[in-house]
């Protein structure tokens, strides 16, 4: 019997369809594109539509990343057509005791002392240990609210370890996070753990801004039975007044480089100068090029002529 071919695994790309891709979501999928491929794994591109949808945004995100020359596997998911697996998932949690109903509003987190060695910005644990009757006067009060009461983990440890291919060792905090929000739909948090395990994503790349929130998607991905993945965080893109990149800093996406005379070649040479290669006019001249090991991890300044 021929041996088994091991599962190359998978990297991904998820953007929110909040808006056109900017140069900074630009090279991050094609970042994430080339590590998968030069590692000989599959792609998969993800839509994540659970909230700030913008009409027509991800149809015209998947052009550009084509445009581009990124190419990916399989059919593209759509995050809201997941909810049965992200409930699956929490009924799971929620079997073993993990789960507890959350009745505090936003303003009454902020406003609560925080718990003695908690990490800034932790839920507070409010309604970690309620009893029956305090339970009954919190759902009575979210129904006043016409707000579900929220679900949060029963978090069992405080901290996490992972692994990023560029900034290291990373431990972070973990706290009773958010499961599903007050207005019902399935935190972030969740959904990514589960649609990336679900897809065979062993390899998560995208910008450093979400580097702090690894540790906590790591630990649910322990809970869930689930392989942790490896992580690499992209430096983000930040214009010249040091603040991050956004549709106001001008033309900053593919269309708008395009509406002023470049061509989509010129903006993957753009990218190539951020990672110290010259010359480079396609995807697959970045791929073939790039030496991930050599990444900066400094934010890629976005100097773009008026
Ligand atoms: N959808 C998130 C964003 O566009 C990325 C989530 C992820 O890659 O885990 O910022």
């Amino acid at each position: 019997m021929p041996a088994a071919t091991p599962d190359p695994g998978a990297g991904r790309y998820a953007p929110s369809p909040s808006g056109d891709l900017h140069l900074g979501n630009l090279r991050t999928a094609l970042l994430a594109w080339a590590l998968a491929r030069r590692t000989g794994r599959a792609f998969h591109l993800r839509i994540e539509d659970l909230d700030r949808v913008q009409e027509g945004a991800a149809e015209r995100q998947l052009e550009d990343l084509a445009a581009l020359g990124l190419d990916w596997d399989g059919e593209v998911v759509h995050q809201s057509e997941r909810g049965e697996e992200h409930a699956a998932a929490i009924t799971a949690l929620g079997e073993r005791g993990l789960v507890y109903e959350c009745y505090c509003t936003r303003r009454e987190i902020l406003e609560a002392p925080s718990a003695p060695h908690a990490p800034p910005g932790a839920y507070p644990g409010t309604c970690r240990d309620l009893s029956p009757a305090e339970r009954e006067a919190g759902r009575e009060r979210m129904r006043q609210l016409r707000r579900e009461p929220a679900l949060r983990l029963r978090a069992e440890v405080g901290s996490w370890r992972v692994q990023d291919l560029w900034a290291g060792e990373v431990i972070g905090a973990v706290d009773d996070l958010v499961l599903r929000r007050g207005d019902g739909v399935v935190a972030y948090n969740l959904a990514v753990v589960v649609d990336d395990a679900a897809a065979g994503v062993d390899q998560v790349v995208r910008g450093d801004d979400l580097l702090s929130s690894a540790p906590r998607q790591a630990h649910l991905a322990a809970l869930l039975g689930l392989a942790e993945p490896s992580y690499a965080h992209v430096p983000l893109a930040l214009n010249t007044a040091g603040a991050r990149l956004a549709k106001r800093d001008g033309a900053v996406t593919l269309r708008d480089r395009l509406a002023r005379g470049e061509s989509a070649a010129d903006v993957v040479e753009r990218i190539g100068d951020s990672l110290g290669l010259t010359g480079c006019r396609t995807a697959a001249d970045v791929l073939s090029r790039w030496d991930p090991a050599g990444l900066r991890r400094r934010a890629w300044v976005v100097d773009l002529p008026s």
